[in-house]
């Protein structure tokens, strides 16, 4: 195949990498993009319902926020995409301590739940959330969610609220995971613990893909689909990137925007830092299921949380004959098959025993090779640490993605857009010394 030469190859069509190759050939440098699938969006992917032709379905990123969100709110402005807010829920079921309840505790338990709200939103203040969070004294907060609980007696349906307010956020076995996350999060939505449920109520209009397919039209940009990257090779001289058909491109430099997850599958030359090969290693935490069921027979309006088979239902789509769309959160445990009607129906039923789930559609994030995961979840003592070691640069080669991201909306489109603007801002930064050098 012959060699083609650009200024900069970007590895991955999500926000992160799109954002990447747009600020950078907006500094008149020449880019192109590969994207190992056939769609851009990554782990943003709206289409037809299955069987349902008449709705559509978000499977990956959808919620976001123009007033807590830095980068989304500038990208909206920028390409005037339209957004829509959601109707708030009217009726609410939760599980705790083994109980349906309308309330998340029971009255004798409201001191503890909140000691417990305070508590995360006392530790959400000490990080500022428009500076980058690894350059903030924060690492004794990256424990798990026990040694953050510890000593507060909490009741054990106050206990239980938090364990699945950390599943819903998550995807991940809470007693596995950092709480940091979560008290990023907590500060990112004004340090308000409610803000989990009530911080991010917009969505795009046709999905995320609208503000993709603005910037990269608006900006030329050139997407090679099934472009699977498998091996990047730099020397003194710049980069060269293969990919599994056997195409070669060189380039002065490369931004890496894959999910971290299947990082560990491209071979580098020379291989990157011992640590992020450490780090890299194993798959992370998150195993986060997203299911949208097409739902009768619940109460109008309805959103749920707790420790039940799946953590949350929230109300994605009201339908003209009283049905729903309620997009339920798990984990990959909570249905033995992501697609079953039936198995989502009786996870359903725990919330509202007389619910029926009429059709279900979804996509295996875990189970995709271009995934392996759904957001990143750490285990205690990697959150931070895993931040700063994947922001270092690796001579020409830059890693970015939500995965990675510094800010308090890391794991979101927002990180991945930050992370994509940081990663332009650092190939500029390396090809204008190059040429100051040269
Ligand atoms: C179930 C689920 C629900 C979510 N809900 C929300 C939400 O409501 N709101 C929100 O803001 N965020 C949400 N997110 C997170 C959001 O979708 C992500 O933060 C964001 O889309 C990630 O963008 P990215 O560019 O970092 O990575 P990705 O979007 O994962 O992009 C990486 C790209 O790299 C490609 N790739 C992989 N390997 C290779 C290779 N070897 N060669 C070439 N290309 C390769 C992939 O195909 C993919 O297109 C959700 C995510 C999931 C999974």
């Amino acid at each position: 195949m012959m060699a083609r030469t650009q200024d900069v190859v970007v590895v991955g069509a999500g926000f992160s990498g799109i954002v990447a190759a747009r600020d950078l050939a907006e500094r008149g440098h020449s880019v192109v993009i590969l994207e190992g699938g056939t769609r851009v969006g990554g782990r943003t992917y709206a289409r037809t319902f299955k069987g349902q032709e008449h709705l559509t379905v978000e499977l990956g990123g959808s919620w976001i926020s123009r007033a807590l969100q830095p980068n989304i709110r500038r990208e909206i402005a920028r390409y005037g995409v339209q957004v829509k807010t959601d109707v708030p829920a009217e009726n609410a079921a939760f599980i705790t301590d083994g109980i349906r309840r309308p309330f998340p505790v029971p009255m004798s338990e409201l001191p503890d739940l909140e000691r417990a709200f305070m508590r995360l939103r006392d530790a959400s203040r000490r990080i500022a959330p428009s500076q980058p969070l690894s350059q903030q004294p924060l690492n004794d907060l990256d424990i798990s969610v026990e040694a953050f609980i510890h000593g507060m007696d909490l009741g054990p349906a106050t206990t239980d609220l938090f364990y699945a307010l950390i599943a819903w956020y998550s995807g991940a076995d809470p007693r596995a995971v950092s709480v940091f996350g979560a008290i990023a999060q907590t500060a990112g939505f004004g340090h308000s613990p409610v803000g989990f449920y009530t911080g991010l109520s917009e969505r795009f209009v046709g999905g995320a893909g609208v503000l993709l397919e603005k910037m990269i039209d608006t900006s030329g940009l050139e997407v090679r689909l099934d472009h699977l990257v498998t091996q990047v090779h730099q020397n003194d001289h710049g980069v060269t990137v293969r990919t599994k058909s056997g195409e070669v491109i060189h380039a002065k430099a490369c931004v890496m925007a894959i999910p971290t997850n299947v990082l560990r599958q491209v071979e580098f030359s020379p291989q990157l830092g011992p640590r992020k090969v450490e780090l890299l290693a194993e798959d992370h935490l998150g195993r986060a299921y997203k299911g949208s069921f097409l739902v009768r027979n619940i109460p109008r309006r309805s959103f749920t949380l707790g420790s039940g088979r799946l953590h949350s239902l929230i109300l994605g789509y009201e339908c003209e004959d009283g049905s729903c769309v309620m997009v339920a959160f798990g984990d990959d445990k909570s249905l033995s098959d992501p697609l079953s009607r039936e198995e989502a129906e009786v996870a359903v039923r725990e919330y509202f025993p007389d619910a029926e789930v009429l059709a279900v559609d979804a996509h295996d994030w875990c189970a995709d090779p271009l995934f392996r995961g759904g957001y990143r979840v750490d285990p205690p003592g990697q959150a931070l640490e895993f931040v700063r070691v994947m922001n270092t640069p690796d001579g020409r080669v830059v890693f970015a993605g939500t995965d990675l991201d510094d800010s308090v909306w890391r794991n979101w489109i927002d990180g991945a857009i930050n992370s994509g603007r940081a990663a332009a801002d650092k190939i500029s930064e390396t090809l204008s010394h190059m040429r100051s050098t040269s």
